[in-house]
């Protein structure tokens, strides 16, 4: 079992680092830098533990990955405390980001033959000879490159559906959070322990760096987009796939005919739960003119209640990456000093290391507040004519990762969820997709790329496989250099009748 803490690292690190908890800066153990030689090991051998995992059956990959989701689920007390305590963030809000993680190991287990083992396809009339099969294979060695926020959930999107899929997984957490992903790894070996099918490596962005430019054979990425454009250029070097799950600017818009209590809310807990420091937090509102401020007053209320805090009553915690509290201290600056206005908080609002609740309204579009990922406990509020203006405004922007529309009216509701220009849109709620594992997550612009959850998600982490059979021979042999002439004309005949018809 897993249940206290060690130095972790390579056999002799050159260096190590400690993690702490943000709150207290108390050191809770130490880690080792993991250079490039380390890292080159822990590949090659997650390669051969790759082939060991791919020649596993389905339904042997599906036990042991069910018995590490029962694992998690049996001692989420445990790996609960460790994720409040190293990130600073409420242990129900640790129990909660758990809990999601273990709905998707379970549905990538389950999933995963369905979605990517072999199955017939049509032929089609041209080739109706050939019996034509298609299987995604696991492609090799997976680098999973995480970020702090959600140290377990956040993994896990790429973790889950790549092991489900018959890869190794060679696993680079963010220096903030390894004490987690330790336990996360020791966890899965516990269940697995025959190949080292999981491992850690930890350091900085050094060995993220090198897990880039290794023997890896596609990464996945999670961070910020100034970060992934580094980790594209080094996995460029061996033209190494990537899929890049990056920052957001999420929109929350408020149709007139809305439910204006759940809305405020939704907009309170998307903006200030973990600190604001979530991809797919609300960081703009959008409010339609006539009720724009009703919904302020609402929120007003509901933010000005919730305080941050380090005991098991506060509603969000500490920043966690200490030089993000300059980050939310610039946009406020930013947006005050171009005419904004602070409703809830303002720049009293910081307190290193936390941050309280702020409400700023009348904010210019191109501020940084409105146009810069904040990742803080902040959000915007500002009126729009209709939900067609803030679907406007919410597109305006180079992220597309999240976003939320409130409206009475499904169909309207559901045409403004369709014309955001964002990965994902919760109607009548918000973040709910990402509790919901069939849905792919992922964005565009500077939101990145790829999808991890879903079917999608399983299909990320292999390649498409095509099989041809000649079940039996061709009326016309294409493919021979004794065609003739005569089978060219009955191949065209055919192309006429399939193909050739007029369309209006
Ligand atoms: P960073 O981009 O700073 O870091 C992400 C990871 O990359 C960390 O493990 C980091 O290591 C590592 N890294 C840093 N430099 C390099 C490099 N040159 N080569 C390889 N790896 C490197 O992001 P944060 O950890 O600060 O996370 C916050 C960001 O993540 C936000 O923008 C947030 O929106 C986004 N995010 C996106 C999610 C999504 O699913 N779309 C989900 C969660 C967060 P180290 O920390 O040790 O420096």
């Amino acid at each position: 079992m897993v249940t206290t803490l060690r130095t972790q690292g390579p056999a002799r690190p050159a260096d190590s680092f400690p993690t702490m908890n943000p709150a207290t800066s108390e050191v809770i153990a130490t880690f080792g830098v993991f250079g490039e030689d380390d890292v080159a090991g822990a590949v090659e051998s997650a390669h051969r533990a790759a082939s060991w995992w791919a020649g596993l059956s389905w339904k042997d990959r599906r036990t042991r990955l069910l018995a590490w989701k029962s694992y998690l689920t049996r001692y989420i007390g445990r790996l609960a405390e460790l994720v409040h305590t190293e990130t600073g963030k409420p242990l129900a809000d640790a129990q909660l980001e758990i809990l999601l993680a273990i709905v998707h190991i379970d549905w990538a287990a389950r999933n995963a033959r369905k979605v990517l083992g072999p199955r017939r396809v049509r032929s089609g009339l041209v080739a109706i000879n050939q019996a034509a099969t298609l299987e995604y294979q696991p492609l090799g060695v997976v680098g999973v490159i995480g970020p702090w926020n959600y140290p377990v959930f956040t993994p896990m999107g790429s973790i889950a559906y790549a092991l489900a899929a018959g890869n190794a997984v060679v696993f680079k957490p963010s220096e903030l959070t390894p004490a987690v992903s330790d336990w996360l790894v020791s966890s899965f070996a516990e269940v697995v322990p025959e190949q080292p099918v999981l491992q850690l490596i930890t350091g900085d962005g050094r060995t993220g760096e090198f897990l880039a430019r290794s023997a890896v054979n596609k990464i996945a990425f999670t961070g910020s987009a100034a970060t992934a454009k580094k980790v594209m250029a080094a996995c460029a070097e061996n033209l190494t796939p990537i899929v890049a799950e990056c920052g957001g600017k999420d929109a929350l818009i408020v149709a007139a005919d809305a439910d204006l209590d759940a809305a405020a809310d939704a907009a309170a807990w998307g903006a200030l739960s973990n600190a604001g420091q979530t991809c797919v937090g609300v960081e703009r509102v959008y409010v339609a003119d006539g009720v724009y401020h009703s919904f302020l007053e609402k929120l007003i209320d509901r933010m000005a209640q919730v305080r941050p805090g380090d005991d098991r009553e506060a509603d969000y915690g500490p920043m966690t990456l200490p030089g993000q509290v300059e980050v939310v201290e610039r946009h406020i600056a930013d947006a005050l000093a171009r005419g904004g206005r602070a409703v809830v908080g303002g720049l009293a609002s910081i307190r290193k290391p936390f941050i309280g609740p702020v409400i700023l309204t009348e904010v210019p579009e191109e501020s940084r507040a409105v146009a810069e990922e904040t990742f803080g406990p902040t959000v915007t509020v500002a009126p729009v004519a209709d939900l067609d203006e803030g679907v406007r405004l919410a597109n305006a922007s180079r992220y597309g990762l999240g976003s939320s529309v409130f409206a009475r009216n499904k169909k309207a509701g559901m045409a403004a969820a369709r014309s955001l220009r964002s990965g994902m849109t919760a109607v009548n709620s918000v973040i709910s997709f990402a509790g919901v594992p069939s849905l792919p997550f992922g964005g565009s612009g500077d939101s990145g790329f790829g999808r991890i959850h879903g079917a999608d998600g399983l299909r990320e982490f292999t390649r498409p496989k095509s099989i041809t059979r000649q079940r039996m021979k061709p009326m016309v042999n294409l493919t021979s250099f004794s065609r003739t002439d005569q089978d060219m004309r009955k191949l065209l005949n055919l192309a006429t009748v399939l193909h050739g018809r007029r369309y209006k």
